[in-house]
């Protein structure tokens, strides 16, 4: 029996998804565990129903963000906070001791070279401040770092799994 895995990317770097990637050859492993129904790295689009495990990159920084954090929520049965972004807020929140105007006039008119305006269409409106995932959602695991290694990206699915698939370790060497 195989796991349903989604991984998500809100307001990061992508540098937790690179990492999951630097596994390499170790994905192989990983493969014979899930089914991957929704990521950044395949085309799908809506989110589905009952996934298993749901890791999230990246913090809340937008109403859309939190929204689509809720739905996720919904819909997988254990959520993880990927990286330092999803944990605390990390980079993403660095702007949260800063009023939006100033830091809007600092993105779009300060710091370009050619003359500017805030864009007032088609950019989600920002929350006041970043949040981290469990300031909007419940959160059942952390993976720190920034990026998180990639064995501790690969210990946390496998032992995460384990509690669903009761021969992982012997599919995988990660947990052992
Ligand atoms: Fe990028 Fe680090 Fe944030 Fe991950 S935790 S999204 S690597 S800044």
């Amino acid at each position: 029996m195989k796991a349903r895995l989604a991984t998500v990317w809100l307001q990061g770097c992508s540098g937790c998804h690179m990492s999951l990637l630097d596994l390499d050859a170790r994905i192989i492993e990983i493969a014979q565990l899930v089914d991957v129904v929704y990521s950044p790295l395949v085309d799908i689009k809506e989110f589905p129903e009952d996934v298993d495990v749901t890791f999230v990159e990246g913090a809340v920084n937008t109403a859309e963000d939190a929204a689509r954090l809720k739905r996720i929520r919904e819909c997988t049965h254990v959520l993880v906070a990927l990286g330092d972004c999803a944990i605390t807020g990390n980079v993403p929140s660095m702007r949260n001791p800063f009023d939006l105007q100033q830091v809007f006039r600092r993105a779009y008119i300060e710091n370009v070279a050619q003359p500017s305006q805030i864009p007032n269409e088609f950019i989600p409106p920002l929350l006041p401040r970043v949040l981290p995932l469990h300031a909007v959602v419940h959160v059942d695991a952390f993976v720190p770092g920034c990026p998180p290694p990639p064995e501790a990206i690969a210990l946390a699915l496998t032992e995460i799994l384990a509690a669903r698939i009761p021969d992982v370790h012997q599919v995988t060497r990660f947990g052992k």
